[in-house]
Formats: C-alpha cells, structure tokens, sequence
C-alpha cells in the first residue's frame, strides 16, 4: 500500500467530523462523464450556448437539434447510472465518523447509496421547479430513462422545437403552474441554498476533508476546502490528474476511497 494512503488514513481515522466534497469524476466510472476531462462535453457543448439559462434558451429556439443533443447527452448517463464502490464506501463511513457529503453533482447517486447528510450545492436533476422555485416535484431515475427514449425518438424525423419540448415536457416545458425545469446551478447563478449554507457551516466545523473527483476549477464551490483548511482542516485530494490538498492521493475514486476508508476503519 501506498505510504501517502496510510498518512491519509490516520487523518481520517482521528477526525470527528470528516467532509467528503465530491465533483464530476467521483462519478466518471458510474458511467457519467466530466465535463472538463479529454473527451471534453465542452468541447462539443460550448458552456456559453449550453451552461447559461439564456444561451440555452436561445439555443432552444434556433437550433431545436443541438438543444436536444445536449439534452439527451446530460441525461442519458445520469438515467443509466448507479452508485459505484466510492459512493458506497462514503456511505459506509457513516458507521464510524459523523459525515457530511457535499457534492457538486446533479446525479443523486450519494443519496441511492445511502449517504443521510448530502448537500446538492448545483441542484439535481432529479428536482423540477417553477420560475419562483416555490413549487417542487420529483422525477425518477426511470423518468429520466423515459425522457432519453423520447429525445431518441423525436431525434429519428425532422426536429421542430415543439417535437423537442414535447420529448421533454416531464422535466422542462410550459404547465398549468407556468414554466417548469430541473433545478440545477447554471454559469452566473448563485449556488443552490440552503445547501450552500449549510455546506460553509460544515466546512467550517470540519477537523478533515476528503475531495474526490474535483477539479478546483469551479467556483464558488471550490473555496469549501480552504474554508475547512483555514479552521485547520486537512485537505486530502482524490483526483488521477491534480491534487491541490495537504495530501494527493493520485488515482480513480473506485482505485482508491474504498481503500483509504477501509485503512482508516479496520479494527486495530
Ligand atoms: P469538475 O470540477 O467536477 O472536474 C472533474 C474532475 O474529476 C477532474 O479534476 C478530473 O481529473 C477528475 N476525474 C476524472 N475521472 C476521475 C475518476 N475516475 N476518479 C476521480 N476523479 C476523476 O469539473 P467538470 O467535470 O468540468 O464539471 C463541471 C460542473 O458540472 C461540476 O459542478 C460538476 O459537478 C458538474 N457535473 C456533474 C456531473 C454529475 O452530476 N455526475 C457530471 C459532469 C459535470
């Protein structure tokens, strides 16, 4: 075993209130893939046509097929996907420290596998909203699956935007309560409250944070670490490209949060 895994696993041994702050790629081997990574969503998926509400709008509007292109790529994943060996191995820590997860992820496999405490600081796809975001429903994984189908059939003949909108009126569209969508933090928007709130307070009561997946690149949220850091937190960074905690633990997060909380929690 690597000698940086069990320095890392002392700390998480003797912290009280452990942090798991993950992105994108604690969920890349459940098959939903980082938008920053080689393979590159953004590259196809320019961020100022497809992560502003109003780009996506105009985006809608004019070019129904790539709208529904992006659509189909954001989801499909997400409706195929379940938690992998790291989602469960944070969930099992549960068992022996008191644990908060907070993730910048859309795709609620934290909550499938069994975390109690997760802070969505970008929202959920999962969580459909009006305008006001006072009235709130939830969609399945299954729902998801369906709306995928539906694109994909839309997709075969000529696709106008009422096509499109027909495909994905169970997560976006116009209803009796006005416009609906999924509740997600888009380029420009606040993070979601309360669990950016909550999220600070955590990180500031924290004694270690683990932080998987996370490229460093996306703010506000990437400050929570150093908001733990500076109250005298320790940073450990799960991530096979960059690591910018006290600790980098270099590796995938199936590669390597199930080994380093199995260390950290085998009877001694
Ligand atoms: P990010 O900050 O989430 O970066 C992804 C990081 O994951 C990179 O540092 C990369 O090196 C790392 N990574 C890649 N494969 C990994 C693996 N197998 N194990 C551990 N780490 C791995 O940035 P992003 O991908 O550009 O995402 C931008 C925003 O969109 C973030 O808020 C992100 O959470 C969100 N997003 C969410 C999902 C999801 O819900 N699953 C998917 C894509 C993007």
């Amino acid at each position: 075993m690597n000698n940086d895994i069990r320095e890392a696993a002392e700390w998480v041994r003797h912290s009280e209130r452990l942090l798991v702050f993950t992105g994108a790629g604690i969920s890349a081997e459940s098959g939903i893939p980082t938008f920053r990574d080689d393979d590159g969503f953004w590259r196809e998926f320019p961020p100022e046509r497809f992560a502003t509400w109003d780009g996506l709008f105009k985006t809608a509007l004019h070019q129904p097929r790539a709208f529904a292109e992006f659509v189909h790529a954001v989801i499909a994943p997400i409706a195929a996907a379940e938690p992998n060996a790291a989602h469960r191995a944070i969930a099992d820590a549960e068992r022996h420290v008191d644990v908060t997860v907070v993730t910048q992820n859309i795709d609620r496999l934290h909550w499938e596998a069994g975390t109690t405490t997760t802070h969505e600081v970008h929202g959920s796809m999962f969580e459909i909203v009006d305008r006001r975001r006072r009235f709130r429903r939830y969609v399945s994984r299954q729902q998801l699956r369906r709306v995928a189908t539906a694109i994909e059939r839309a997709s075969r003949g000529l696709l106008t935007l009422p096509r499109v909108m027909w495909a994905v009126r169970r997560i976006a569209g116009i209803g009796v309560r006005g416009i609906h969508f999924p509740n997600l933090v888009l380029f420009g928007d606040a993070l979601a409250e309360p669990a950016w709130s909550a999220s600070r307070r955590a990180a500031e009561q924290v004694d270690c944070v683990i932080q998987v997946g996370c490229s460093g690149m996306v703010y506000p949220a990437a400050t929570l670490p150093e908001i733990a850091r500076a109250q005298g937190a320790t940073v450990i960074d799960v991530d096979p490209h960059s690591g910018q905690g006290d600790i980098w633990l270099r590796g995938t997060a199936t590669q390597i949060v199930p080994e380093l909380m199995n260390t950290a929690f085998a009877p001694r």
